[in-house]
Parts: structure tokens; sequence; C-alpha cells
């Protein structure tokens, strides 16, 4: 048995970027960027008013007040999308528009509440110091800047960023193929009837589901019952694949024999059984670049394991920059005693209390409780050596999802 970081380790330090295709921005959402952007412009291209008003010259308004208002001849209306005609002498303005360049000879804005039209002539009842209402060009970003850098994960802000800097495609790493399969006599698919003493399979679909909202694309192969031959035939036929993610079948009971099947066909053993809980008996190996798990078949179990070393490796697969769930600090809300001597990681469900984070170590820990998943939103990690937190205490969280 070997130690969490030891575990992962092996998986990382084999883990390798897969390949990169094209998409376009609009499809890009949750994909990782695999080249850095540039902008070949600047952001604002132009200067350009950031108010509806008039355009000025700073100086001709400096002493207006609404006492003292300052009379300039209008010389154009500039709507956005349109250059002005005219450059802004002493003595005139422009009527613009938010987003409308500014025309040559203004340096300021004053807003249209601080003025009062009269025909062919504006009253300024404000004065605007250089710039004021003004976006200078680049003043988001300039020509050739760096906008964002590879191994980001596109968000939408993300999305729009590149979009205004006029690109319509870009490189992201090709979705890690992860097909899934569930093992045990007793699991019945969805939608078939159960059978007395079946129940219904939750791991292939929270697996797949897990797979999908965490950037691979997936395949649900369906379920193998405890029979060394249906199961070999189900992994024959299983097709191309990056990722192999079976659960069940892997403890030590008189039908657990995934390991064994798996070895047989010439997988490469990184580890089996890890010191934690839940999941300790997890096994991971290699076929070539392919990698292979046997997730425990306790619901709970095969979610915590996929979390904790199918995620980096999806991770390190797609290019991303942090590989790995983001970790934390949190305060407990509860008490807790902890029979076990391994290193734990605990469904918890985070909270703001005080304007500060806190993590509610609720109800039953037992691996087989898939309810508990559903309220979890992070897992609390606890040091094999700790038997008993008290609330109040600061401790290290991973954030699911
Ligand atoms: P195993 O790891 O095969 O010993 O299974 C541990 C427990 O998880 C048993 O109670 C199984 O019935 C249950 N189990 C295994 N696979 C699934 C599955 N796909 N969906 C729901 N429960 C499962
Ligand atoms: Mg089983």
């Amino acid at each position: 048995m070997i130690l969490y970081e030891e575990a992962l380790e092996l998986i990382t330090a084999k883990a390798r970027p897969l390949g990169v295709e094209e998409v376009t921005v609009l499809k890009s959402a949750g994909r990782v960027l695999r080249a850095d952007i540039k902008s070949p412009l600047s952001i604002p291209p132009f200067s350009k008013s950031a108010m509806d008003g008039f355009a000025v010259k700073s100086a001709d308004v400096k002493a207006a007040s609404p006492d003292n208002p300052v009379t300039l001849k209008v010389l154009e209306d500039i709507p956005a999308g349109f250059v002005g005609k005219f450059a802004v002498k002493k003595g005139a303005a422009a009527r613009i528009m938010t987003g409308a360049p500014l025309p040559a000879g203004a340096d300021a804005v004053v807003m249209v509440e601080d003025t009062e039209t009269n025909g062919d002539s504006v009253r300024i009842f404000k004065s605007s110091p250089k710039g004021k209402n003004v976006a200078e060009a680049g003043e988001d970003v300039k020509k050739g800047q760096k906008v964002l850098t590879v191994g980001t994960v596109i968000g939408a802000a993300e999305m729009g960023m590149i979009a205004s800097t006029g690109k319509t495609k870009i490189k992201v790493g090709v979705k890690p193929r992860v097909i899934v399969l569930s093992t045990g006599s007793e699991v019945v698919m969805p939608g078939k009837e159960l059978k007395k003493g079946g129940i219904y399979d939750a791991n292939g679909y929270s697996l797949t589901g897990m797979a999908i909202e965490r950037g691979a694309s997936a395949k649900f192969l369906g379920i193998a019952p405890d029979r060394k031959g249906a199961l070999r035939k189900k992994l024959e036929r299983a097709g191309d694949f990056d990722i192999l993610a079976l659960s069940g079948g892997v403890s030590v009971g008189d039908y657990d024999f995934v390991q064994e099947i798996l070895m047989g066909m010439g997988i490469k053993q990184l580890f089996w059984k890890v010191f934690i809980k839940p999941g300790m008996p997890i096994f991971s190996g290699t076929y070539g670049n392919k990698f292979v798990f046997g997730l425990p078949g306790n619901p709970v179990s095969c979610m915590v394991t996929f979390e904790l070393f199918v995620r980096p490796l999806l991770d390190a697969m797609l290019g991303k920059k942090e590989i790995g769930p983001k970790r934390g600090r949190a305060i407990l809300l509860n008490d807790a005693i902890i029979k076990h001597g391994r290193r734990k990681f605990y469904r918890g469900k985070l909270s703001i209390e005080n304007g500060k984070l806190h993590v509610d170590l609720y109800g039953r820990q037992e691996s087989g409780v898939l309810s508990s998943m559903v309220e979890c939103d992070a897992l609390v990690d606890i040091p094999a050596e700790v038997r008993e937190l008290s609330a109040g205490t600061e401790v290290d969280i991973i954030h699911m999802g």
C-alpha cells in the first residue's frame, strides 16, 4: 500500500499533454488554450469617448461652472462607428456619442448632463480636464501584448477577450477520450427491470458526468458481470481510448478480479491500493501511453478517487496550467471523531459565515452513501494521524468540480 502523493506522482510523472486542435472561439467554452494569444491591435484601437456629450478642448472649458457657463460652437455630430470630419478648434466642440472616436483637436469630453444645447451652440456648465471621459487607445490592451497564456481554461471572459483581438479560431487541447465500464453481477442498467439482489448502476453515470465536466469526451460501455470471460470480452471491444475507467471488482472479494484480468491483458501496474479513505482499493496501470483505472465500486469511493487521481491526469493531458482540483482552507463547523488511520478525504459542504469560508462535515461519511455526494462541494483533506477535529479548526479542503 502506498501513500496518496506517491500514487499521484506515479500517474503525473507519466502524463503527457495530448494533441492540439483548432476550434472556433464560439465553441471554445471549457476548452484549454494551447497557444498564447497576442493582440495584433490596441484595444480600444482608437481614443474614444466614454460618455454621450461634447468633445472639447479642455483649456476652453477650464473656467466653466453653473454660474459661469462657457459657450462653444457645435461643429458636427459624431455617432459611434463614424469618424468626425472637422478638427475641434479653440471655441468649438463636437457632439459625440459613447464609443465614437475622439475628433482631432479635442482632448476631453463633457457629459451631456453638464451641457445645454442652443441651436448651433452649446453651453458648458462644468470643466473637464484633459483626458476626462476619454478611453485612450490601447488603454485595455497594447498592440502585441499577450492577453492569454497557454494552459488557460476558456471561460466567458476569455471568449470575449479573444474575440476583441479579432480572432475567430484558437488552438485548444484535444479532449481525452475516457471509456467508462461498470463491473458487478448485481449492477443493472437503469431503464431495465431490477432483479432481486440487483442495484442500478450509479458509477457508469457519475463517471461519465465527471469525465465530461472535467473536459474529456466520455463513452459509457455498459456493465460487465463478475465473470472473467465477460469482462475480458468487453475490454477487447472497448475501442480506442486515452483513459479507461472501470468501477467495482478491485477489492479482495472472491469475485474481484479486475486487477488480474487487466494484468493478464498486458496492462502494467502503477499501483494497487492506496492508504486513503474512501477509495483504498484503487488500481491504476498503463498500456502504452494509455491509462487504466480500476476504481472502487462504492459510488462515493468511485467519485472521490476519480477526482483525486483521474482528474489531475485529465488536466495534464489537456495541457492545463493548473493540475488537479483547486485546494484551499476552511474553518470546520462541527466536531468530528475519526476512526480511521488512513489519509481521509471526507465530504463537506461549504458556506460563508461571518465573511469566512466554513465547511460542514455533514451527515454520514460511509462510502456507499451517494446522496451525501449530491450535497458535497468540497473534500476535507485530513492527515492520517488526525483522529479528532473540533469546530473552529482550520482544515485543508479540495474544491469539487
Ligand atoms: P465492489 O468494489 O465491486 O466490491 O463494490 C462495492 C460496493 O459498491 C458494492 O456494494 C457494490 O454493489 C456497489 N457497486 C459496485 N458497482 C456499482 C455501480 N456501478 N453502481 C452502484 N453501486 C455499485
Ligand atoms: Mg463488485
